[in-house]
């Protein structure tokens, strides 16, 4: 029997720990990016430790992940490479399928508090081409014709590349700074692939380059994600009773309407 481990990175929650004038919290790219692109009140029911429940959909995605990392074990020979190619921005790069790990630091000074965020996740593509960093993310889906009619990835999708492209990479889960690199390059850009969950292949890619807007969509819901879950100020509800509804919190939640 083969133990499938849910491919998501979310098995951390979100931690704070204050340690002398600093407060460090720590989380999940997809925490954080599941709440402030999905229900900001699913920010105080994982500080207070509460998961969901892995669905049939998580499984199935999970098993998809893992199948088209085996293919390109057995399909695709990558050859090592040196911090000193990395470090080369004009050489091509392409890393092995979900080998990379990402951490994303950045600070905020509130009137309260000094805060140091920090996410942490791993990326199913991470590649750099003519200078171009590449981050990839594949989401499996039964039904991928749902997005016929979407003109843009759903702001949860889109906040998760964008914080991994903005983070260092690691090939381990590693706390020694060393083993942490930057890929230095000349622009970046995120592609979200919609994969049919049977066959594994596209169905439709959501891709741009990294604009000063959407940097500051990143770095402004960090902001909020940090104050909220600090309690500096209040989530605030989406008022959807169709989002309620579909949430995998729902059963744990004061505020579901
Ligand atoms: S049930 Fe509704 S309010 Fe509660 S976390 Fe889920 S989406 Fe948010």
């Amino acid at each position: 029997m083969i133990l499938l481990l849910p491919y998501y990175d979310n098995l951390i929650l979100i931690k704070i720990n204050r340690e002398s004038d600093i407060t460090f919290l720590s989380a999940s790219v997809t925490d954080f990016a599941d709440s402030l692109g999905y229900c900001e009140y699913k920010i105080p029911l994982s500080i207070q430790g509460i998961k969901p429940k892995p669905s049939q959909s998580l499984f199935l995605g999970t098993k998809a992940h893992h199948e088209e990392e085996k293919y390109e074990q057995d399909h695709v020979e990558l050859e090592p490479v040196s911090f000193e190619e990395i470090k080369d921005e004009q050489k091509d790069i392409e890393f092995a399928r979900e080998n990379i790990h990402s951490i994303l630091n950045v600070p905020f000074e509130f009137p309260s508090e000094n805060v140091l965020v920090t996410l942490s996740g791993r990326i199913d593509k991470i590649l750099r081409i003519d200078g171009t960093l590449i981050v990839q993310d594949d989401k499996f889906t039964g039904k991928p014709q749902t997005y016929d009619l979407k003109t843009q990835p759903y702001p949860s999708q889109l906040l998760q590349v964008l914080a991994y492209l903005n983070s260092n990479y690691s090939a381990k889960r590693s706390v020694n700074p060393e083993d942490w690199f930057e890929m230095p390059h000349t622009q970046k850009k995120w592609q979200i692939r919609i994969c049919n969950r049977k066959t594994r292949e596209p169905y439709k890619i959501f891709s741009d380059y990294q604009d000063a807007f959407s940097l500051y969509y990143l770095h402004s819901s960090l902001e909020k994600f940090a104050t909220i879950s600090l309690g500096i100020t209040n989530p605030e509800h989406h008022n959807s009773v169709h989002k309620c509804n579909a949430c995998n919190l729902k059963s744990f939640c004061d505020y579901r309407i």
